[in-house]
């Protein structure tokens, strides 16, 4: 069995984001020369999501809206967890319903994804160095 491992790196200029990786991930099982097996993809932040859905601009500004209504950042003093001097109790939560990873089956040297199925990486607390773990097992 071959064993890929790479790091995707992110720095956001805005607090939130959501950012198409696909094709980074697809560079990724390239390198890998992978044909048959699985791709792993995840956060390797507690603040933010790697999730699977449509690259719709109305999508994306739909998400961030109904993120904002769930756990909205302000007041930052709503948030228990914000008592440690922190304020991104809100991007725990975004996190935790937008997902940690996602697996991706491996077919042929491709990944094998439903017709509109796009990888993306949602940041809630960006403006920082954070990255995404690409990990690819299989012949
Ligand atoms: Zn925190």
């Amino acid at each position: 069995m071959k064993s890929f491992r790479k790091y995707l790196w992110f720095n956001t200029s805005g607090r939130r984001d959501y950012i198409n990786i696909t094709r980074e991930v697809s560079a990724c099982l390239k390198e890998s020369k992978i044909q048959e097996g699985l791709c792993l993809v995840n956060a390797m932040h507690i603040t933010a999501s790697v999730y699977i859905n449509d690259d719709e601009s109305g999508l994306i500004q739909d998400y961030d809206d109904w993120l904002e209504k769930l756990a909205p950042h302000a007041p930052v003093d709503q948030y228990r967890h914000n008592r440690t001097m922190e304020d991104n109790g809100d991007a725990h939560l975004k996190r935790q319903i937008m997902g940690r990873e996602v697996v991706v089956a491996v077919t042929e040297g491709e990944l094998d994804m439903g017709p509109w199925e796009q990888i993306f990486y949602g940041e809630f607390d960006g403006r920082r160095k954070k990255r995404v773990l690409v990990k690819i097992i299989g012949e």
